[in-house]
């Protein structure tokens, strides 16, 4: 193993392949630049992203409609004038269509400005031609230091995230709050509970990996943030519908309350 906890960390690894759960096992195919590789996995955690190949090939549908793909275009921009204490959103169709833009300030008049907007308004702009025209509008001469891009699965969350010899984690199985498309803490959370599942199925050296003792998992990450994000689907489905002037008036409701009560509670109720 080459770290402390006594696992095998390797980098510019794909896996390329995996079979049907047989003997206990999934049989995973790896692959670098110089040659292929088997490797036997009584669990196999699929963290490989939008679209994850890995829970397709455990027959699970890991697919998302444009509907619910947000598609997402960020720089990190420097010489701009932000106020590093205060990060900004956007909710204009003029911008962001059925999604929103977003200033966050990092260090050294530098910040990450970026957008995401629903699969469904790609067609007439990309979202990288509409964060062209935000930077355009509000940042004109910062400089481009780097660029993202790339799609968040908004569905809240896959109907299944296990199968035999597998549990499916972060984007991969959906776990992005649909209403903000953020992920990062979700997959953090949903990548301890796999390992807390993984732990309790090892600790019992007579238990199988298979799909029913490996429902705990699915439960602990229904209990962390499951049931929030189908809840935060709803919401989404019906902010989808909101006109500039609808913004226009909660941003007047939520501007009344003092900023100790601007919880996301009461953001929402404001909406
Ligand atoms: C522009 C943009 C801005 C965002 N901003 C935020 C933000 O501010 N806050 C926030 O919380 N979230 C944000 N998100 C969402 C966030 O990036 C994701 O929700 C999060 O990265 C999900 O983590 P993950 O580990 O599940 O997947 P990923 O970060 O996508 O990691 C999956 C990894 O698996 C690897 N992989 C895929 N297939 C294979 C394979 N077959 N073999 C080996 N490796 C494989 C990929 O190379 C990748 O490294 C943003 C997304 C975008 C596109």
């Amino acid at each position: 193993p080459n770290s402390p906890f006594g696992a095998d960390i390797m980098t510019g690894v794909e896996a390329s392949g995996m079979t049907d759960y047989r003997n206990g096992n999934r049989t995973v195919t790896l692959r670098n630049s110089k040659r292929d590789w088997e490797v036997q996995a009584r669990l196999v955690v699929a963290a490989d992203g939008v679209e994850s190949r890995v829970g397709r090939w455990a027959g699970l549908q890991t697919h998302a409609s444009p509907h619910d793909m947000e598609t997402s275009a960020q720089v990190t921009v420097s010489g701009v004038d932000v106020d590093p204490h205060r990060f900004s959103l956007y909710y204009t169709s003029e911008f962001a269509p059925e999604g929103y833009s977003w200033v966050f300030p990092k260090r050294n008049r530098t910040a990450n400005v970026g957008l995401g907007i629903s699969g469904d308004c790609t067609s007439s702009k990309r979202p990288t031609g509409y964060l062209d025209d935000f930077l355009g509008r509000y940042y004109p001469g910062a400089a481009v230091v780097s660029r993202t891009i790339g799609g968040i699965p908004c569905t809240g969350g896959l109907d299944k995230t296990v199968a035999d010899g597998v549990m499916v984690a972060g984007d991969a199985a959906h776990m992005a709050n649909p209403i903000t498309g953020g992920g990062i803490v979700n997959a953090l959370i949903a990548g301890k509970c796999a390992g807390e599942t993984a732990a309790d199925t090892f600790h019992n050296c007579e238990s199988k990996t298979v799909e029913r003792n490996l429902i705990r998992y699915s439960k602990r990450c229904e209990d962390r943030f499951g049931k929030m994000n189908r809840r935060c689907y709803r919401i989404k489905e019906a902010i989808l519908n909101f006109k500039d002037a609808d913004f226009n008036a909660i941003a007047a409701e939520i501007i009344k309350l003092p900023v100790s009560k601007r919880t996301p509670i009461r953001v929402l109720s404001a909406a």
